[in-house]
């Protein structure tokens, strides 16, 4: 019923034949969207692994796609999610990571806080020496819309334990995820 509110305030005719199924349609993208909400995001990261076999490097996934929406008009945030951590004792499967990046993506959300919520959690779970989270994303509301940036994205970071506290550590996430202006904007913070 909403839906079909929606499109007649948009100036079309719910009931012509390409809208009928229209409204069923948005509800299961949304399920999809907001699936989010129904999965604990510390859930994914439950089965660790303690025996790492000596290994002392940090580990990267990076290039990881996500869809979100902002929370401000719920428009679409496409983007990609870059994550870091050094393990103390302990790893995650790294499609764990693409998860959480997913769970916490498919909500209402604002980029920064989805940052920090993403490192938080890692943080939290597995207890690193450090965690560094970058996202980069194209807002749907600033590029369709408003300004009409079409090719401007947003890019968040947060940077936990060695990460923060260590340049060097950061400097070889940056150039590990090879985050183009970011380096830079590191060097510049340092
Ligand atoms: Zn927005």
């Amino acid at each position: 019923m909403a839906v079909r509110t929606l499109i007649r305030w948009a100036g079309d005719d719910p009931g012509r034949e390409g809208l009928l199924d229209t409204p069923a349609r948005v509800v299961r993208a949304y399920e999809q969207w907001f699936a989010g909400y129904s999965q604990d995001p510390s859930q994914h990261l439950a089965r660790t692994f303690e025996e790492v076999s000596g290994y002392d490097e940090m580990v990267i996934l990076r290039d990881i796609a996500f869809v979100s929406h902002c929370e401000h008009h719920m428009a679409p945030i496409v983007g990609r999610a870059h994550i870091g951590y050094l393990p103390r004792t302990r790893v995650v499967g790294i499609s764990k990571l693409a998860r959480l990046v997913e769970v916490y993506a498919r909500r209402l959300q604002i980029q920064e806080a989805l940052t920090a919520e993403i490192a938080d959690t890692l943080e939290r779970v597995l207890a690193p020496h450090g965690v560094a989270v970058v996202l980069e994303g194209a807002h749907g509301c600033m590029t369709s819309r408003g300004v009409g940036q079409s090719t401007a994205t947003m890019v968040t970071s947060r940077m936990l334990g060695v990460f923060r506290d260590n340049r060097e550590t950061r400097q070889e996430f940056l150039a590990a995820i090879d985050c183009r202006g970011l380096a830079a904007a590191g060097r510049a913070a340092a």
